[in-house]
């Protein structure tokens, strides 16, 4: 039987309440204890003289207690322990808060080794609430572990140690030996023992690596499953390249990077006997939505359907009505299909989806439903890809007989990363603006200018324009409907009685949204006060400010994003952002954006002030998460590709028997995203 199946209350000392508080911490069963790792160490090895510290930082020492405890009582029956101890070097002083078994536990003369963070007092330097061991007790290296309230990190060591002891004797290892041998890893077992209770730094490193290996590893296959339909064969093939024709249409001219893009599309749906399996890279407002236009059209007067699958209502909606545009003087036929509309609506869509008579479907994941049958689908494309969970990415792909499949994302990634995420996909980069475009001017400004900033607002709403807020972000407790319907009525009372204010929240419905992103594109709303929804594709012209309150609560890339929304058009633009936080991230972050404008500098900074870890964490892309690896460490990054790789050659579906426990961690791994995505 798996411990991921034996309850954590089986687990002596690990009643109801305790259970309760390690839920919190997504760990449910025996197995999910095994696999939920340390955040950090401590390393007791490494002891450093008093003498030596300074404030502010995290030591272990060696302290002799140098007198008796003493007790003193604070005010709400709360209370006191304080005691000094030295080592050669000098003396420090150890303050606990009630604790009443300090006095009996630190005995005067006994030596013991302190570890926590020193702080210098008046009266010298002090650790407040150090945790402590008895000299030859100590682990060498302790786990430090994500915490919640309630519970503290020797109850969690505890269980850890118990839930380790059930592990059997002897373990099936998932990964087959030639591999562990091959890239000289440890096993399971072992990995799992040195993960939570390591001797020393080179087992905890073997043990590390050995399970990040195996989480990349996982990760891999999982991909590489999802993305074996690359080297399908498909039938559809198109003749003939339309896609001048439709450029001679439009009311401007492509962008000689806009042009390759779609070259490259239509060679590889004209060429490859594979079916098209690309990205197309693209800073926001680069035009991509053209670019997807001339292959669509393309596509269609190649005699097949093609669907176009944005991540929300209002991006669907506003594709929809570019698309009509475009092709208003054609006989092409485009087909809306949202999980708004109406079922009799939904059904009406997709009943002329399936006899063909549509011929360019553009909708939100309402698409994937299994309901939605495409008479002949050639291509089907995903913006914003980064949106969408991969598993709803490959389904998209799943519709019809083998389509061409293009995504498109405007969010720069590090290279590693990409490798993994787009594995085989081809990849063209958009990497020039329309021209005429003007340089958004990015100001910051703390809460005291805000009144400057709604006069500047009125005066660009005086000369035509119309602006975006970002209202803040909802208080813990408070609802985003209360948060900004507030905001948006006291601007309207105190700020802007006489111009026309609109609002715009994730808890309204579609067709309210809709109602009033139309209102705004059509000008009659000249400021429009939202929280995040508008972030991503909307394209008004006329809209030049982009105001951001509590803009240091968004990542680098949202904020990218949103100021994305203005500079669209011939006016000049400008993007506030407004933050009174001081923090040197924080200021380092916002900076950045007032610096640059290029997606790619801010991704690059992004990665630097958050690491890769969080970049991955952050599941901008849709990926499952992870529990240990990161992607830092590039040799074992390309180790397990490279044995992925290997294992797929040599068992395509991996149906060898020997991986069969491969592909139950895929299955977890892959399971578990759908779960958190939706
Ligand atoms: P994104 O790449 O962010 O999806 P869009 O496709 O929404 O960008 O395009 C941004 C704006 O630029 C749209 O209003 C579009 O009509 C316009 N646009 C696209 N290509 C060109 C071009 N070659 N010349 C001028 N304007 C263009
Ligand atoms: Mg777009």
């Amino acid at each position: 039987m798996s411990l991921f199946s034996v309850p954590i209350t089986n687990l002596t000392g690990i009643g109801k309440r305790r259970a309760e508080q390690f839920y919190k911490l997504g760990v449910d069963s025996v197995g999910d204890l095994i696999r939920f790792y340390p955040r950090a160490y401590e390393n007791w090895s490494e002891v450093t003289p008093i003498a030596s510290v300074s404030h502010g930082e995290r030591y272990v020492i060696q302290g002799t207690i140098a007198e008796a405890v003493k007790t003193v009582r604070l005010s709400g029956g709360r209370f006191m322990c304080r005691v000094a101890a030295y080592d050669d070097s000098g003396y420090i002083n150890l303050v606990f808060f009630n604790n009443k078994y300090i006095p009996s536990m630190l005995r005067y003369g006994e030596t013991y080794l302190f570890y926590g963070r020193v702080q210098k007092e008046a009266v010298g330097y002090q650790m407040t609430s150090p945790e402590f061991s008895e000299l030859k007790k100590a682990d060498a290296i302790t786990p430090v572990y994500h915490l919640t309230e309630g519970l503290n990190n020797r109850m969690v060591i505890k269980a850890a140690r118990q839930a380790l002891s059930q592990l059997p004797e002897v373990m099936n290892d998932p990964i087959p030996y030639e591999i562990l041998k091959r890239y000289d890893l440890c096993t399971l077992s072992y990995a799992l023992n040195h993960i939570h209770f390591p001797a020393d730094l080179k087992t905890l490193e073997r043990a590390r690596k050995r399970l990040v290996f195996e989480e990349l590893l996982v990760l891999n296959l999982g991909m590489r499953l999802l993305k074996s339909r690359v080297s399908e064969q498909t039938s559809i093939k198109l003749e003939k390249d339309y896609s001048g024709e439709f450029f001679a249409t439009l009311p401007f001219e492509l962008t000689r990077a806009q042009k390759n893009a779609v070259v490259d599309c239509v060679n590889d749906m004209m060429h490859k006997t594979s079916p098209m399996n690309r990205l197309i890279q693209g800073d926001v407002g680069s035009g991509k939505t053209a670019v997807c236009a001339a292959v669509c059209y393309t596509c269609v007067k190649n005699g097949y359907q093609a669907a176009f699958m944005a991540p929300t209502e209002i991006l669907a909606a506003q594709h929809f009505d570019t698309f009509q545009k475009f092709f208003e003087n054609t006989d092409i036929k485009i087909e809306l299909l949202t999980g708004a509309m109406t079922p009799a609506q939904k059904k009406t869509a997709r009943e002329r989806i399936e006899a063909g008579e549509a011929d360019i479907v553009i909708g939100t994941h309402a698409i994937l439903s299994e309901s939605t049958v495409f008479h002949n689908l050639g291509v089907a494309i995903t913006d914003e890809q980064h949106r969408f969970g991969v598993e709803q990415r490959s389904k998209l792909a799943s519709k019809g007989e083998k389509p061409h499949v293009l995504v498109l994302s405007a969010t720069p990634i590090p290279r590693t990363l990409g490798l993994i995420i787009y594995g085989d996909l081809d990849i063209t980069v958009i990497d020039e603006l329309p021209p005429g475009r003007t340089e958004i001017q990015t100001v910051l400004i703390d809460s005291d200018k805000r009144e400057r900033a709604f006069r500047f607002l009125r005066s660009q709403v005086e000369e035509g324009r119309q602006c975006y807020i970002v209202c803040p972000l909802v208080e813990e407790g408070e609802s985003e409907l209360t948060s900004a319907t507030d905001y948006a009525a006291e601007l309207m009372l105190s700020h802007f009685p006489d111009i026309p204010v609109g609002i715009l929240h994730g808890k309204m419905k579609a067709k309210e949204k809709d109602e009033i992103m139309r209102q705004f594109s059509l000008n009659e709303i000249s400021i429009l006060v939202s929280t995040t929804v508008v972030e991503v594709g909307v394209d008004v012209k006329n809209a030049t400010v982009m105001m951001i309150e509590n803009a240091e609560r968004f990542g680098l890339s949202t904020l990218h994003q949103l100021r994305g929304r203005v500079g669209r058009g011939e006016h000049k633009s400008y993007c506030i952002l407004v933050s009174d936080n001081k923090g040197e991230n924080t200021q380092l972050r916002l900076s950045t954006m007032c610096r640059t404008t290029s997606g790619f500098e801010i991704a690059d900074m992004d990665l630097q002030i958050r690491g890769p870890g969080d970049f991955f964490g952050s599941r901008q892309h849709g990926l499952p998460k992870l529990s240990i690896a990161d992607f830092s460490d590039t040799e074992t990054l390309s180790q397990s590709q490279e044995a992925a790789k290997n294992l797929i050659e040599h068992s395509p579906d991996l149906s060898d028997p020997a991986l069969r426990g491969l592909r139950a961690e895929i299955k977890q791994l892959f399971t578990d995203t759908e779960n958190t995505m939706n």
